[in-house]
């Protein structure tokens, strides 16, 4: 074994690992990234199939960003923002503003305008800190002493302990039940999997076949109806738009977020917008309108809803350092504003808030992101997406294959005619991915549901191969 490998063995903790399984082999050591390559220790070259899990945009070791990373370098990496303003962190606040303020169409409820910028370290922390300062404009403005959140069934929302309380995968969460607060939790849409779709199953996403009455709308606003009768009403609603991705790729079918979104606004709830994974244009699609424009930012934006929190994280830096920013309205900033000794400010910050490397990475990120090459090259790869991806569906073990944009959950099945599924003990999600690796295709599974999710780089070659990767990988476990 390598002596990196040896060393990693003897020290190193991983995350969401069995270490026990983890220790029975040598580790593949990344040492270099190029595109959409990582290349390993033993100079075997592998394809990068989910972004370096989701946060890589534009490909590993991009010029552009390598560029502002080192430019900034030689001024300062890093002061506080406890105290001190800096350059690069203000200048992408300004890009996110922008960014986060399309024009979209006209909405029941007016759309709220995302004016300031909290930044943080993390997908977690981001979430974190919309829940704190959700709960203190909620508590603050009189709405309600004791704010009551609602998410989604398998909703992810990070490792803190508030993100953790907001999400409701029991395989994850259960054992910290005792540390949690409690929040509602309400139906999520899983077309695939819902008990209201009289569907049989087809070769073909399930959210274009279903046969329902958009019963998961329904329970939302029946779980909003009865928490307004009782002392603690709903007052913010978590979701992840257009697609749930640590539940197992959950996309909604469209017009599900507008609908609800107008659900939570006439309860007079907040709604946060977990746009960790979701964020920078992965979710590809266009802003709705007369003429609907290419290249959106975020999903929210793509089925023309405006959230009051809109957290984003992994992508902000291209995918390069930590960093993560929660975006709100100037209504929720004027909650916190007093005088000194009235002690209103938000007491929470952490040491590397607005750090300038990765602020500068991320400006560089947003820059690349609005330019026509970039915003012409998602369009393309979404499109050849869709077309590669059609070749799952001759297979036996495939029972769902969700495209969201650039990115997409294939659901493994014993038997895609009952919808029968793996045990998670087969570990079908895990030796698939394993075929993968042995092909040169890197990703993880969530479950039994394997996660494409190919940097905006990816040439339509590379495409090709990843997703002949998972196709024979496939077959491999099934013995055919
Ligand atoms: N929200 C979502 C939707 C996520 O996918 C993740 C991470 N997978 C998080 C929050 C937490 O982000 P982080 O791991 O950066 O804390």
């Amino acid at each position: 074994m390598r002596r990196i490998a040896k060393l990693d063995h003897q020290y190193v903790w991983h995350p969401f690992t069995q270490m026990r399984d983890w220790l029975k082999q040598e580790p593949i050591v990344i040492t270099k990234g190029k595109g959409a390559t990582l290349t390993a220790a033993d100079g075997r070259d592998y394809l990068d199939a989910n972004s370096s899990i989701w946060t890589n945009l534009h490909g590993h070791n991009h010029p552009r960003i390598n560029r502002a990373i080192r430019a900034q370098l030689d001024k300062i990496a890093h002061s506080s923002a406890l105290g001190f303003a800096n350059e690069p962190a203000s200048l992408l606040a300004e890009k996110l503003v922008q960014a986060a303020n399309p024009k979209l169409p006209r909405a029941r409820f007016k759309n709220p305008r995302l004016q300031k910028v909290f930044f943080s370290d993390d997908g977690s922390t981001a979430m974190e800190a919309a829940m704190k300062l959700s709960y203190e404009f909620t508590r603050r403005s009189g709405l309600s002493k004791r704010p009551r959140f609602l998410s989604l069934e398998g909703a992810y929302h990070g490792d803190t302990v508030g993100a953790v309380s907001a999400g409701h995968i029991d395989l994850f969460h259960s054992a910290f039940s005792q540390m949690l607060f409690k929040t509602d939790k309400v139906m999520a849409p899983y077309c695939y999997r819902c008990p209201h779709n009289q569907a049989q199953p087809e070769r073909a996403d399930a959210r274009n076949y279903r046969k329902c009455n958009w019963e998961c709308v329904d329970k939302v606003e029946s779980q909003f109806a009865k928490r307004a009768k009782s002392t603690r009403p709903i007052t913010a609603m978590i979701v992840e738009p257009r697609v749930q991705g640590a539940a197992g790729v959950i996309p909604q079918p469209a017009g599900w977020l507008k609908r609800v979104a107008e659900i939570a606004r006439g309860h007079g709830a907040q709604l946060i917008a977990d746009e960790v994974m979701t964020g920078f244009g992965r979710t590809g699609g266009r802003l709705p309108g007369r003429n609907p424009q290419p290249g959106p930012l975020f999903a929210s934006h793509v089925e023309g809803v405006q959230p009051d929190f809109l957290c984003v994280a992994k992508g902000l830096t291209g995918g390069y350092t930590p960093q993560a920013a929660t975006l709100t309205t100037q209504e929720v900033f004027d909650v916190f504003l007093g005088e000194y000794s009235e002690f209103k400010s938000f007491f929470h910050g952490h040491s590397f808030t607005g750090n300038q490397i990765g602020s500068a990475a991320g400006i560089a990120s947003m820059e690349l992101l609005n330019t026509q090459t970039s915003i012409r090259a998602r369009e393309r790869l979404e499109r050849q997406f869709s077309k590669e991806l059609q070749s799952l569906w001759s297979q036996e073990n495939v029972g769902d294959v969700r495209q969201v944009g650039l990115l997409a959950g294939i659901e493994l099945v014993k038997d895609w005619q009952t919808r029968k599924p793996f045990e998670l003990a087969d570990k079908a999600g895990i030796r698939v991915c394993d075929a993968m690796a042995a092909r040169g295709v890197l990703t993880r599974p969530i479950g039994n549901v394997i996660m494409l999710m190919p940097p905006y780089c990816t040439t339509a070659k590379q495409l090709s191969k990843m997703v002949a990767a998972l196709r024979e990988s496939i077959d491999e476990i099934a013995g055919r």
